[in-house]
């Protein structure tokens, strides 16, 4: 279809309804689409119910049904999508369903049943939408806000409580800018592994499938997409466990990004961290006999009021044990408004620096340990960066994320270019980087390249 597809609108029930429907428009109206007042007009018809009162229901029901006959496409929100059965159960030929305030679910909705028309030399935004990285990687959001009350952090109290999107509207998302490009994705959100967890893992249709809204779920989609998928802010709640083998399988990234903050059970409970209670060391142990080229990247905060020295040991001990790959560290500040500020037992700037620096340390004597398990391998290597005139590109393994880890430095790289997939054999490595050329000069250009 080269001409935009025509939406038609019935808005019932009360201005808060009549403000969503405000809002879909807008939405779909900014990606091009144009609107009908008929519904011989329209190629689809969104019915944005009220389920308010018996009355009510009866006449968006009826409202469904009179779309139908006179359309055949319509999806329905609004109030009385909260009753999805009921829907379905008198109207079957209903597309999709969704409750009041799912505008994302709406547009999706709308998306996988008439699909919009890109127009390169009209639309004001790109397919895969306005982004700030380069080409080839891009940011996932799955989630807003975070349920957890860590004592050190105000993100609760600024962003709310998690708020998950429906999982389709996240993996149309994730599709598009493969479609566009992407070659990596980075899943982002607060607290990675608790996703759906606030909308009852609700499932949504992703190409005429229910999808579960789950950590595993959204993994396993991701990982058919044929990109790298990278999991950020994962907190290592029992069912990441079930993930690990998608990363042995090389359907997702083999790394993980948790951010443990300390391994010292005192100060963790002070903490109030997530997961707190499970025994990492053992499940770290058991993640690497699934998959040996597991890297794992954490940060880590020093000085945490009441500390001692014990509790700081047993950090350096628990590093040692676990081998963490890639390591970030903080000595503990206090932000204005957060609980932990309450907390007694304030350890000395002069001791946190001395702590910082012993942790960045053994942190380093790792690195070095880890990075040299990977000389003598050949590897993918995604380019972020070349300088022709040297003959020599910058990128990054499967083990490093941009900006916060290591990279590849690649010597006799001709005829690279940023966003290529290269095979490189590793020859060198120091603390944090890895050093190497490519493979008898043979690069492998992604499908979608
Ligand atoms: S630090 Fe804790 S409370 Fe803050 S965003 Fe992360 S998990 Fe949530």
């Amino acid at each position: 279809m080269n001409q935009n597809p025509t939406i038609g609108l019935v808005s019932l029930g009360c201005p808060k309804a009549l403000v969503d429907s405000e809002r879909i428009l807008t939405t779909l109206r900014a990606q091009g689409y144009n609107f009908s007042r008929d519904y011989e007009g329209s190629d689809l018809v969104i019915v944005n119910t009220c389920g308010f009162l018996d009355s009510a229901k009866a006449e968006s029901l009826e409202a469904i049904g009179e779309a139908i006959n006179e359309n055949g496409k319509v999806v329905v929100t609004g109030c009385l999508g909260s009753e999805e059965q009921l829907i379905r159960d008198t109207h079957p030929k209903v597309l999709a369903v969704s409750g009041p305030h799912q505008y994302e679910a709406v547009v999706e909705a709308v998306h996988e049943n008439l699909p919009p028309v890109h127009k390169p030399f009209e639309d004001l935004v790109p397919a895969d939408g306005l982004r700030l990285t380069p080409r080839h990687y891009a940011y996932l959001k799955i989630s807003e806000g975070c349920s957890n009350r860590c004592t050190f952090c105000i993100i609760p109290a600024i962003r709310g409580d998690l708020q998950s999107r429906p999982i389709a509207s996240v993996l149309y998302e994730a599709e598009r800018l493969v479609k566009a490009g992407v070659k990596e994705i980075m899943v982002i959100s607060q607290d990675t592994s608790a996703y759906g967890q606030d909308i009852k893992y609700a499932t949504s249709r992703f190409h005429k499938r229910d999808v579960e809204a789950r950590y595993y779920n959204l993994a396993e989609e991701l990982g058919e997409l044929g990109a790298w998928i990278r999991m950020h802010y994962v907190y290592p709640y029992p069912h990441v466990d079930k993930s690990i083998h998608l990363m042995a399988e090389g359907k997702i990234l083999p790394y993980l990004d948790i951010p443990f903050q300390h391994a010292a059970p005192n100060v963790l409970k002070a903490m109030r961290r997530p997961a707190n209670q499970v025994k990492t060391a053992d499940r770290i142990k058991s993640w690497r006999e699934i998959c040996p080229d597991l890297a794992i990247r954490s940060t880590f905060i020093v000085g945490f009021p009441g500390e001692t020295d014990e509790d700081f040991e047993q950090l350096l001990e628990w590093l040692d044990e676990t081998q963490i790959d890639r390591v970030g560290a903080f000595t503990y500040e206090p932000v204005q408004g957060a609980p932990a500020n309450e907390l007694e037992g304030a350890v000395p700037e002069e001791l946190k620096q001395e702590r910082y620096g012993r942790l960045m340390e053994k942190a380093q004597e790792i690195s070095i340990r880890q990075l040299g398990k990977r000389v003598g391998r050949t590897i993918d290597v995604l380019i972020d960066d070349v300088a022709p005139e040297d003959n020599r590109a910058l990128g990054r393994s499967q083990w490093d994320a941009p900006e916060i880890d290591g990279q590849v430095f690649i010597d006799d790289a001709r005829n690279i270019k940023p966003g290529d997939m290269v095979k490189v054999t590793i020859n060198d490595s120091d603390e944090y980087d890895l050093f190497g050329t490519p493979a008898e000069q043979e690069f492998r250009v992604e499908p979608n390249a």
